[in-house]
């Protein structure tokens, strides 16, 4: 759909591109090596919106529309896969539920400082030690005491949130009634009882902090539950469908640079006499690549459009979730085979791009998860 952009889409994504060149892919080796979030240049992020791209502007935030925020979010990915997946986490996760189910005053209270970043990235917890596809089976549970709830649980696989004011938490508020068992509470970082582990070691996106959380008797006033009570599983089920256009966008991204790192290398080696971009099954690569990264973008674009236009997106956006993933995954694998024992080396990019890219079939559902979403709306609307 990049034919169908507005001036300003394109001009929002050159900038974008322009800050990426700059601030953040010359970093992106070093920060994997370190397995740091590059904080200075997340920092930067805040004059240009992408701290809070779909945050509505008279809460600090960009406002942007989902093809605009996928646009970025291609763009970071290009650069540094973990940048990249805690910006995406932040917008998607830590904003996203406040812009769709806070209250008002919900939405002064928290969304301008995460727009500007003064109170750090946001963050979701949903995964627990022993439930992560499976969220009917979360554990951690909040009870309602006069004016608080009282949180005792343990979440895993938190990404920003050592780096955040307040993380989200998926609890059970309601044993007795089912799916509607579960309500989206903020918690504040900073509570008495909340402990963080130490970051989690990783194979990719190292540049993306992750951490385990315990509740131990963690007290919240009453109101920071987001909308009714009980509706915390069709919430988060919504926020995720947003998050998966973001993390289909991302691997759009993580492709490209793959990509284009094959092209640059297979101009330039030489095998056999001639250059390596000259042999069929080097071009077959290239040229299977190619059309593939046009196929999810467009993918991650319709999904996208359809959210813009406020109609149903869950299965386009499980759609572009699933094949962009796995598109990119095959794609940085090819790039690697494409430069031979210099793409399994830490001094190109490409097995970086690789390792990161093997989250994402992981991370925000995985594909197991995005088809169990697509077969169960096809083989509805077919029988
Ligand atoms: C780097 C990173 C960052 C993350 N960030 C966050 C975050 O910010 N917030 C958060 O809440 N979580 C986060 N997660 C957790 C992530 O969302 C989960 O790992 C993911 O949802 C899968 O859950 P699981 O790992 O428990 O796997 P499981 O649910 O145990 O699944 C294991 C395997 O079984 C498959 N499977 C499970 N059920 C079925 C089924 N019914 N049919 C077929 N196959 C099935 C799965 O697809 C998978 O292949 C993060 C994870 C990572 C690695």
């Amino acid at each position: 759909m990049d034919f169908a952009l507005s001036e300003e889409h394109r001009q929002w994504r050159a900038s974008v591109h322009a800050f990426c060149a700059a601030e953040l892919q010359p970093h992106a080796a070093e920060f994997d090596a370190r397995a740091e979030l590059n904080a200075d240049a997340v920092r930067k992020m805040a004059p240009l919106g992408l701290l809070g791209m779909l945050v509505p502007e008279r809460y600090g935030g960009a406002e942007l529309d989902m093809l605009g925020t996928a646009l970025a979010v291609e763009e970071l990915g290009w650069a540094c896969g973990g940048t990249a997946l805690s910006v995406a986490a932040h917008n998607g996760l830590g904003c996203g539920p406040l812009v769709l189910f806070g209250n008002e005053t919900q939405k002064q209270r928290w969304l301008p400082g995460l727009a500007s970043g003064e109170t750090g990235l946001g963050a979701l917890a949903l995964t627990e030690p022993g439930a992560g596809s499976d969220l009917n089976s979360v554990q951690t549970r909040a009870e309602r005491t006069g004016d608080e709830w009282v949180i005792r649980g343990s979440k895993a696989w938190i990404t920003n949130v050592a780096e955040s004011a307040i993380v989200t938490t998926l609890c059970r508020t309601r044993p007795e009634a089912g799916s509607h068992s579960f309500s989206l509470i903020v918690v504040p970082v900073a509570s008495p009882g909340l402990h963080v582990g130490p970051p989690e070691k990783k194979m990719g996106v190292r540049a993306s902090p992750t951490y385990a959380i315990t509740y131990d008797d963690v007290h919240v006033p009453a109101d920071h539950v987001l909308g009714e009570p009980g509706q915390g599983l069709p919430q988060t089920l919504k926020v995720l469908d947003g998050g998966r256009i973001s993390i289909g966008a991302l691997s759009v991204g993580l492709a490209r640079a793959a990509h284009e790192e094959s092209i640059r290398y297979a101009s330039e080696r030489r095998s056999f006499g001639a250059p390596l971009a000259e042999h069929q099954a080097i071009q077959w690569m290239i040229a299977d690549a190619a059309t593939q990264i046009e196929a999810a973008r467009l993918l991650v674009h319709k999904a996208a459009w359809l959210r813009d236009r406020g109609q149903n997106y869950t299965q386009a956006a499980a759609m572009a979730k699933l094949l962009a993933t796995e598109m990119a995954e095959s794609v940085c694998r090819n790039a690697i085979q494409i430069l031979g024992s210099y793409g399994y080396s830490s001094e190109y990019p490409v097995e970086r791009l690789y390792r990161d890219a093997r989250l994402m079939t992981i991370g925000e559902g995985t594909s197991e998860v995005q088809r169990m979403v697509i077969a169960r709306r096809v083989l509805s609307a077919e029988h």
